[in-house]
């Protein structure tokens, strides 16, 4: 008999071969309207939400504000976060898949988590929509922490692209927004 820790991991294998570390990007209509950007890093889920998503245009900057860190197995979340509750509203699994750790400093690799303890971390994300290289930064620290998130000049990027606005439906369900928020299948 497999113990539950057992079973999440198969699931985990099976969502990424070769157990590689995983992104997603949640949907969320809050008070305000955002995406939630999460890496898995050392177990958790280290997150950011970004008000007017990711750009695929290396000269966009996208606003990317830290909040807190989501246990692994909040990645597969989808459907509603009852009122009265932070974060009340629907969200969306819009996007997910592997990443790859890009950070590098004298030519070694740079652990994500020191990474973000430092202020800059890039990634090679490997979504259904999303991409390629992105760059993440920290621009101010303390109680108004902020950072941006860039696309990276490389191969994935398509200035002209909108894939906030042309990808409107989950990953997992092919719901769009409003249909999670009525509680559709
Ligand atoms: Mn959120």
């Amino acid at each position: 008999m497999s113990r539950p820790e057992d079973s999440r991991e198969e699931e985990r294998d099976a969502r990424v071969p070769g157990g590689r570390p995983i992104f997603v990007i949640q949907k969320h209509d809050a008070t305000t309207l955002h995406y939630d950007f999460r890496l898995e890093v050392d177990g958790v889920l280290k997150s950011w939400a970004i008000p007017r998503g990711p750009s695929t245009d290396p000269k966009e900057r996208r606003l990317a504000i830290p909040t807190e860190d989501h246990p692994l197995d909040y990645a597969d979340f989808e459907g509603i976060i009852p009122e009265g509750r932070y974060g009340a509203g629907a969200v969306m699994v819009w996007d997910r898949g592997a990443y790859q750790n890009l950070t590098r400093k004298d030519g070694q690799e740079v652990p994500v988590a020191g990474a973000i303890g430092r202020g800059h971390v890039s990634v090679w994300l490997e979504g259904e929509k999303v991409r390629g290289g992105y760059a993440l930064t920290r621009f101010r620290t303390g109680k108004g922490e902020a950072w941006l998130l860039v696309k990276m000049d490389d191969a994935e990027a398509a200035p002209g692209r909108d894939l906030v606005a042309t990808e409107t439906r989950s990953v997992i369900s092919g719901r769009t927004i409003e249909e999670i928020a009525a509680g559709r299948d």
